[in-house]
């Protein structure tokens, strides 16, 4: 994305924005498929909580994708998008069995992670095949936040319950047609994932009617210069293979599943926010942009470093500033940052803005939550107005007094 497209795309449709680049999304689709295209059944199943517009869940209908799901309101969004039912997985955590039951009323396909809920829908619903999420205790990455594999986590059904497991599906007389991992959201070592992995095929030798192996995501971008980003070529050719060997031994050709997000959407996305002020104190020099943690949270929720250039002066001199947002608290996306100078009114443009960033803003301090532009065909198009103050006061009910 060019930077006068992008300063185009500010003028016409105002400040803050997201602006996503869908040939960067089928690129990182491709490459994904690319590494496994020696597995002869792969499915592709696109995180909706990384950015779930429907223009955008659009264009990975168009390109094949599947779709994974994590609330039924998620999953209304993919069917509206016009993917079918079979192509959705739905794996939640902590749901109510009614929604458990009204989605795989939808047709779509559902994924268990925890017994109770597990024995409750095998002995009112038999015969629907159910996929089972396994927890099997590895840790990836070193962010406690995001690494859901490890002993205290709530995602998933322990390895060690598997006897357990066993049983309900033997005296509810369910079918398991799938198992299912998702170890965190950090991949850094091919070899962590591979051990993972075996702990799977392990586990899978117990169900009789398998259809596939989902293997989750985890797949890291880089977000900062220095950061290391997976291997996925060498992930492909390495798990490839042993999924091969595993379905000889199964005695079936097994579909392999991936669920990732962040990896197809992060680099694709971009936010862009005016400069309001520049304010010199004693030791820092602030950029004060029209935004803050309500549009773009992960900084402050994760410490995530998000790469800031300033569009508007790309070759100016490069000085130290800490940019930071309206909100009436603390609220930095960099400390001390190396940017080129700063003038009142620059655009700013951060990077890896198209995973977890527009779908977790908000209406804090009664701000409007931005607009969303997608450069599709080379064309930059609106895909979501920016809010007004209609939806500011949407459901909020006047009593007398
Ligand atoms: C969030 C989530 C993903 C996507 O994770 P990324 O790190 O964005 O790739 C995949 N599967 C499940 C079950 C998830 O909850």
């Amino acid at each position: 994305m060019d930077y006068n497209t992008l300063l185009q795309i500010v003028k016409e449709y105002g400040s803050p924005t997201y602006v996503y680049d869908a040939e960067k999304i089928v690129l990182q689709y491709k490459r994904l498929t690319k590494a496994f295209n020696n597995v002869k059944q792969l499915r592709i199943n696109y995180a909706v909580k990384a950015l779930s517009n429907i223009s955008v869940l659009k264009l990975f209908n168009s390109i094949g994708s599947g779709l994974d799901t994590v609330s039924i309101q998620e999953v209304q969004l993919g069917l509206k998008a016009g993917f079918k039912p079979e192509d959705i997985i739905y794996t939640p955590n902590g749901v109510s069995l009614e929604e458990i039951e009204n989605v795989a009323e939808l047709g779509v396909q559902i994924n268990i992670d925890n017994l109770s809920i597990l024995e409750q829908f095998g002995s009112k619903h038999p015969k629907i095949p159910v996929c089972i999420r396994i927890n099997p205790h590895v840790m990836a990455g070193g962010n406690t936040n995001i690494s859901v594999g490890h002993i205290d986590s709530k995602f998933g059904i322990s390895i060690h319950q598997i006897p357990l497991l066993l049983r309900i599906v033997e005296n509810t007389n369910m079918t398991i047609n799938g198992i299912h991992m998702h170890t965190g959201s950090d991949i850094l070592d091919i070899d962590v994932f591979l051990y993972a992995s075996e702990i799977l095929f392990e586990t899978a030798k117990n169900f009789k009617n398998l259809e596939f192996i989902d293997f989750g995501s985890g797949f890291k971008v880089p977000y900062k210069k220095g950061d290391i980003e997976t291997n996925i070529e060498e992930l492909g050719k390495k798990l490839s293979k042993r999924f091969n060997s595993f379905c000889k031994e199964y005695g079936k050709d097994l579909t392999l599943a991936f669920e990732p997000g962040k990896f197809l959407v992060s680099e694709a996305g971009v936010f862009l926010a005016k400069v309001n002020v520049v304010k010199q104190t004693t030791s820092t020099v602030f950029a004060q942009i029209d935004s803050g943690f309500n549009h773009l949270i992960r900084p402050m929720l994760y410490g995530s470093q998000h790469e800031i250039e300033n569009i508007s002066n790309p070759k100016g001199r490069e000085r130290f500033y800490s940019v930071v947002g309206y909100i009436c608290e603390t609220d930095t996306f960099a400390n001390n940052r190396r940017i080129s100078e700063i003038n009142e009114g620059d655009i700013l443009c951060f990077k890896n803005a198209g995973a977890y960033c527009f779908t977790m803003a908000s209406n804090y301090n009664s701000r409007y939550r931005p607009s969303e532009v997608l450069i599709y065909k080379g064309k930059p198009q609106l895909i979501r107005q920016r809010e007004t103050f209609e939806d500011i006061l949407r459901n909020q009910l006047e009593i007398a007094m």
